[in-house]
């Protein structure tokens, strides 16, 4: 019907295109298909309020690759184009959307950088594709189906052509530089990937499956080959959460890491659709202290589109340890990361999810506390890493952050003041908590304060110089100090101390002797007031500088993390 020249101001935006996107060509499956999916839920919506009278039928979209004709095609049952159609949506507007991102990004110094992260929707397939045709059949039947051919530039043919079926096949012919498109584990690979949980069957193939047919005795095992439906089009987070058990979330969690053996903690179920929409599944991992940490294991979705899973920046850090699926139509698809990062609708969902995930810990912890208190060592370092990098969350976590004794009891912050507050202050009326970092290694020092009638925290958790830091700036009267550091004589105890195994003029004698073997800008010599007849001086390091110590391992902040 038509031959043309798209209208372009850019010279010969196909080479741009190839350039650009370099880095990431596997991106143009992922558009491709999902421009299928939104074909074919707009014919499904058409029909719905009567505007197409066409039959629905099967919907399934397919891929197809075939090697010896170097290509590789996506087909659809969708809404079709006319020619009309395709020379308005693909002559005009998609290529000025194209031409538009070129620009935009033409000269950045780190392309690189924001490649991966943009789609150029059907335009992308020239990344990977030295010629490609359209041909697609309106579902309005008097429309006649269209060919379209480009061969990456400018110059494109359009014309009238047959189609038996409704929809629309985009076909690649894959440039030489691309074949890895052509083989079957990459596509695999990539449908997984980006397809996983589209709304709409994907078939990619076929595949021999086993049935087994009749009953008991009688029953035979009968091999059957069917169509390969690689995704799941109605994944659990998509469901209402009353409709699912525990076992589905356990069903979903191996669905998203068919890798993984190890079984989550619990779900947290997001479900908004007020200011923003926003669906998915968050699950808690075991995180053991001192386990490497595990991040970037969310993935992001828009309406089941798969759009990265890499989410630093865009939701808290703390919660970039959690694992499970976001999905909400208000995040752009076709964005940069740094446009991720700063864009408004993002934000207020990630803080949206921080409150959710500290009303479904304040949940668990209020329903059944001895479950939680079990849970508590797998879940600690996270909850303690969020409270210390936000705000909001450190507030909030006052109702459900556990603190454990060397006995193994359980208490909340504020239980623990009370508990501890009418033994363990200094002459200044301040509250010390004593602590140990492990149980083990100071267990002298552990049984001298518990015969003192004083609790012994157990703080062990990587950054817990930190959160003691954190803890006594909100609780102005009070200072943590470890267990075997000189502050613990400087407690006042109500009742009469024990009398000390050494007499007062043994003590003088022998105490400058050790003084004189230890740097005493370092140590502290305690011979007083001794109860234990295991020790009968203890050279300790005052607690000030031992934690000076120990915040500069740490790097001063988190980024030991
Ligand atoms: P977007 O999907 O963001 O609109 P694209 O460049 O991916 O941009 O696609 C441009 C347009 O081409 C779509 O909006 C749609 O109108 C049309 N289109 C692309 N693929 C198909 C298809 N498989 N079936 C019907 N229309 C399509
Ligand atoms: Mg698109």
């Amino acid at each position: 019907m038509s031959n043309g020249k798209i209208n372009v101001t850019a010279d010969n935006i196909f080479p741009i295109i190839k350039k650009f996107l370099y880095s990431d060509h596997e991106i143009f499956l992922r558009e491709l298909i999902s421009n299928a999916v939104d074909a074919t839920l707009k014919l499904k919506t058409l029909t719905r309020i009567g505007e197409s009278k066409t039959e629905l039928g099967d919907l399934t979209i397919e891929i197809k690759i075939d090697k010896e004709a170097k290509t590789l095609t996506v087909s659809d049952k969708g809404l079709g184009m006319s020619t009309e159609e395709v020379d308005k949506y693909i002559n005009q507007l998609a290529f000025s959307g194209a031409e538009e991102f070129v620009k935009k990004y033409e000269d950045k110094a780190d392309g690189a950088a924001i490649i991966g992260h943009f789609g150029l929707g059907f335009y992308s397939a020239f990344m990977v594709a030295k010629k490609v045709e359209i041909l697609s059949q309106s579902h309005n039947a008097e429309a006649k189906a269209a060919h379209w051919e480009c061969e990456g530039d400018p110059e494109f043919t359009l014309e009238e052509a047959e189609k038996a079926e409704r929809g629309t096949d985009i076909i690649l012919h894959i440039n030489d530089d691309s074949l890895e498109f052509l083989e079957e584990a990459r596509i695999r690979e990539l449908l997984n990937k980006y397809c996983k949980f589209l709304p709409v069957p994907i078939k990619f193939g076929t595949k021999e499956i086993t049935e087994t047919l009749g009953e008991g005795e009688d029953a035979k095992e009968e091999k059957k080959v069917v169509d390969d439906i690689i995704n799941n089009p109605v994944p659990a987070w998509t469901k209402a959460p009353g409709d699912l058990k525990d076992e589905d979330y356990k069903t979903f969690y191996r669905e998203l890491y068919p890798h993984t053996f190890e079984e989550p903690l619990f779900h947290i179920h997001l479900n908004v659709d007020y200011p923003f929409d926003l669906t998915g599944i968050l699950f808690f991992p075991r995180v053991k202290p001192n386990m490497e940490l595990n991040r970037n294991k969310i993935q992001l979705y828009q309406n089941q589109v798969f759009v990265t899973d890499n989410l630093e920046g865009i939701v808290p850090d703390f919660l970039t340890m959690l694992h499970g699926v976001i999905d909400s139509k208000d995040i752009p698809l076709n964005v940069s990361r740094s446009y991720l990062q700063s864009d408004g609708a993002v934000k207020k969902i990630s803080s949206h999810i921080t409150k959710k995930v500290a009303d479904k810990l304040d949940e668990l912890f209020k329903n059944d506390r001895k479950d939680f208190e079990s849970k508590w060592d797998d879940i600690k370092v996270i909850i303690e890493y969020g409270m210390l990098s936000d705000e909001k969350f450190f507030a909030r976590a006052q109702k459900f952050a556990l603190y454990q004794n060397v006995k193994g009891e359980y208490f909340t912050f504020e239980e623990y003041k009370e508990k501890v507050k009418d033994l363990q202050t200094d002459k200044d009326g301040k509250l010390v908590m004593l602590y140990a970092a492990h149980k083990d290694g100071q267990h002298s020092f552990i049984k001298r304060a518990h015969d003192k009638g004083y609790d012994v925290l157990l703080m062990d958790s990587p950054i817990v110089s930190h959160l003691m830091q954190r803890l006594e700036t909100s609780n102005e009267n009070l200072t943590f100090a470890r267990v075997d550091s000189d502050s613990i004589d400087k407690l006042i105890k109500k009742d009469e101390d024990q009398p000390s195994k050494l007499t007062e003029e043994q003590i003088n004698t022998l105490k400058p002797i050790i003084e004189g073997s230890v740097d005493k800008a370092k140590f502290t010599v305690m011979m007083e007031n001794l109860s234990s007849d295991e020790s009968p001086f203890i050279i300790t390091v005052p607690e000030f500088m031992r934690r000076m110590k120990e915040m500069s391992m740490t790097g001063g902040g988190m980024m030991g993390m």
